[in-house]
């Protein structure tokens, strides 16, 4: 597929999250020139497609624009516009952005999955360029994943491929919300590391108190941020979360590598503000776990060059291809 669209030209990126939708006008060079967000409508669905509509047409007022990238943390099928299932936003489901949006814009239209367009913004514009094969995650609430191998997104045969928050690593674990029980997600996700603070919370208030400052005075305050300063200062409860989420990854790490030999593993999401008190525990936990240890190289893990902007940076280029 070509939209033989000119290098000079500018195109859209939406990227539709749970709670926000952000727009921008991006360049080749992947710099946006413009941005506008929008709450995402709770009805979803058509709501969604008109704010969608609304946002473009509001660029298309300030810019000549030749093509429309949409990125959405759904499953989307090997045409690239067919929702296949998108357990954090209402009424998509079998929804079709693209010919939703081809019914009103007379452009090339692509839709592609969240982390596969932050993943390709990491290899076309970030810290994974050059690298082959290269795994992405982007670890936030959830867990997604992407692969770039010779230069191409994978995408499996059907679309759904390269989700690598959804390898089960507990059998009837915890219940994931793709449906299925024990996702890695589940475990070496944002809201497993809450978990695990909360848990350690519980188990030993005594302990948890050094943390009651940063709360003011109550851990129902206690954020992802707040975590990673605590761990930053050395609060031991706060460490130790980080420990057990970084274990469960670099352990995923371990199988990830036998199964791809990947180049490298590039971290992006929420997470990345641990920054290396994070990467080296998953570097650590990874050698710990490697099958055939010692025999072979291990891929690099480094942190993301972007941050919320991936997606919809990445979605802009893909509709280039
Ligand atoms: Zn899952």
């Amino acid at each position: 597929m070509s939209n033989n669209i000119a290098t000079s030209a500018l195109t859209i990126g939406i990227d539709i999250g749970g709670t926000k939708v952000l727009g921008g006008v991006v360049d080749n060079k992947g710099t946006i020139i413009d941005s506008a967000r929008r709450p995402t409508p709770a009805s979803g669905g058509a709501a969604l497609i008109t704010t969608i509509i609304d946002l473009i047409k509001e660029f298309q007022g300030k810019h000549q624009i030749a093509g429309i990238g949409i990125s959405v943390a759904a499953l989307i099928s090997k045409d690239q516009g067919t929702i296949v299932g998108a357990p954090n936003i209402a009424n998509l489901s079998k929804l079709n952005f693209v010919a939703e949006l081809k019914k009103v814009f007379n452009l090339p239209v692509i839709a592609e999955n969240d982390a596969n367009a932050a993943m390709w913004a990491e290899y076309k514009f970030g810290n994974a360029q050059g690298l082959n094969p290269v795994i992405f995650f982007i670890i936030g609430t959830g867990m997604g994943g992407g692969l770039v191998v010779d230069g191409k997104l994978f995408r499996g045969a059907n679309g759904i491929g390269a989700e690598f928050g959804h390898m089960i690593v507990q059998p009837n674990g915890l219940q994931c919300g793709c449906g299925a029980f024990g996702c890695i997600e589940q475990y070496a996700s944002g809201s497993a590391l809450m978990r695990y603070a909360k848990e350690a919370i519980a188990a030993n208030p005594k302990q948890a108190e050094a943390l009651l400052p940063m709360c003011n005075g109550d851990f129902a305050n206690l954020t992802g941020s707040i975590l990673t300063q605590a761990a930053k200062n050395g609060d031991e409860l706060a460490l130790a979360a980080f420990d057990k989420q970084a274990d469960w990854l670099g352990s995923a790490c371990a199988s990830y590598t036998l199964l791809l030999d990947p180049q490298a593993i590039v971290v992006g999401g929420g997470v990345v503000e641990a920054g290396e008190l994070f990467l080296t525990r998953v570097r650590n936990a990874m050698e710990r776990y490697m099958p055939f240890a010692g025999t072979h190289l291990l891929p690099k893990i480094i942190a993301a060059k972007h941050g919320n902007d991936a997606g919809l940076i990445g979605a802009a280029d893909l509709v280039r291809d």
